[in-house]
């Protein structure tokens, strides 16, 4: 992609290609879009760019490298370091948009998708608003809704409950007893900014082993080593992952933390990235962070464990994910999305029944998001071209 934007040419395209959005995702699409004339319209629901990445707490870097999560056009600026800061990721999606000179709507939320039949459609969105469009990107987030698993007696808790995204930073919990739930990424990020912030004691559930790899060994990043494997066969990756785990980690089995019976990349097929070490390793060891078994319920003050145990924190942050949460958008439209809810074409690929709609952004790759949603751009600003010409022919 040219570095220097080009203004589209307007004049042969009516309606504009909408892009849902205004993440890293949505900002790399339309910019990709318009380096190749094509007028495109990021409608963002919050009052600016990055929405997400303003709200993830203080204390999150990208584990993936600065180099490896640039989009497409404007690489991130040295100063940023290796490891950006989650302030940095949003000054950098603030200039993102300008760069591009890309057009963007905030505080408008679509809320639903609706085919024109003949490859154009039809944006509901809140206010009364109808847009039309020549194509749809949708790019709202992987990590759209939070998910707080319904635990029997949860809402009977007198302690403070709370998910993970709306988890900042460690200070109200200070000389409080913590209980995190779950061990991907934020829950083991979040359990050890908790035991390095002052609280009395932490106490992570786990209800599946997790893989745990260092962030880089020896200045080689986890990330390149996940992009190098991405192709090879799973048991394959899954053998070579254990003997490098075997060399690269140490065993936590002596402190709750086991090492996983399924394979690293069976793992990843089934949704659930490595945990990228930066800092729970040395919390485990040194007792600061106490793995314990998965919650099952809640009974007054107690949370009841898998393993029979019942315990009493002052508060729980549920690092338990999130949902795509796409039905509104587009769980009417035939055959878009699977059993799961998620999206059955990915990228340049469209749903067969219902052309001009793309999406980025929804699966969870080994090799970063950042990267994969960045190549996912030109592919689909490469795919629109060809639809609007099919269209226009
Ligand atoms: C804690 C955390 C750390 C991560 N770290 C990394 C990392 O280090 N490296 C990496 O490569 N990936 C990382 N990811 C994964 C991924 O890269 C980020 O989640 C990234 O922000 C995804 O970009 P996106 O544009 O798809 O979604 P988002 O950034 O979530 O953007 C979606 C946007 O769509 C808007 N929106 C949603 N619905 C609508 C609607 N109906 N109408 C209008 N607007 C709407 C939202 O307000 C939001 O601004 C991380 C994810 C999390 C949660």
């Amino acid at each position: 992609m040219p570095g220097v934007p080009t203004p589209p040419d307007m004049t042969t395209q009516p309606r504009p290609v909408y892009v849902i959005g205004g993440g890293p995702g949505g900002l790399a699409a339309a910019a990709a879009l318009r380096a190749r004339g094509v007028r495109a319209v990021v409608v963002e629901k919050s009052d600016d760019v990055g929405a997400s990445w303003r709200r993830h707490y203080d204390r999150l870097r990208l584990h993936t490298t600065r180099r490896l999560s640039a989009l497409p056009g404007l690489p991130m600026p040295r100063r940023f370091g290796r490891w950006v800061a989650r302030a940095d990721v949003v000054r950098y999606l603030e200039r993102y948009a300008e760069f591009h000179e890309l057009e963007i709507v905030t505080g408008v939320e679509v809320t639903r998708l609706e085919s024109d039949g003949n490859g154009g459609w039809t944006l509901h969105a809140t206010g009364g608003r109808v847009l039309t469009a020549a194509a749809v990107v949708v790019a709202t987030g992987y990590n759209h809704t939070p998910e707080l698993p319904d635990w029997p007696g949860r809402d009977a808790y007198p302690g403070r409950l709370l998910h993970a995204a709306d988890y900042r930073d460690p200070a109200p919990y200070a000389g409080l007893d913590v209980l995190v739930v779950g061990v991907g990424n934020t829950g083991a990020e979040i359990a050890v900014d908790l035991a390095e912030g002052g609280a009395a004691r932490v106490r992570l559930a786990v209800r599946t082993a997790p893989h745990i790899v260092r962030r880089s060994t020896a200045g080689w990043p986890a990330q390149r080593t996940g992009i190098l494997v991405r192709r090879l066969p799973v048991r394959l990756v899954d053998r070579l992952g254990a003997l490098v785990a075997k060399v690269a980690a140490p065993d936590l089995s002596a402190y709750g933390l086991p090492r996983p019976a399924t394979g690293l990349y069976s793992r990843v097929r089934e949704g659930a990235i490595p945990v990228q070490d930066v800092g729970l390793i040395d919390a485990v060891r040194a007792g600061r962070v106490e793995p314990v078994a998965a919650v099952e319920g809640f009974e007054g003050p107690e949370v009841l464990l898998a393993d029979g145990s019942r315990i009493t924190p002052d508060a729980v942050v549920a690092a338990t994910g999130y949902r795509r949460a796409l039905e509104g958008l587009a769980g009417g439209l035939e055959g878009v999305l699977d059993e799961r809810g998620e999206p059955r074409a990915h990228g340049a690929r469209t749903p067969a029944q219902a052309p001009g709609l793309y999406f980025t952004g929804f699966t969870n790759p080994i090799s970063g998001m950042f990267r994969e949603m960045a190549r996912d751009a030109e592919k689909i600003a490469r795919a629109v071209q060809r639809h609007l010409r099919t269209a226009r022919s």
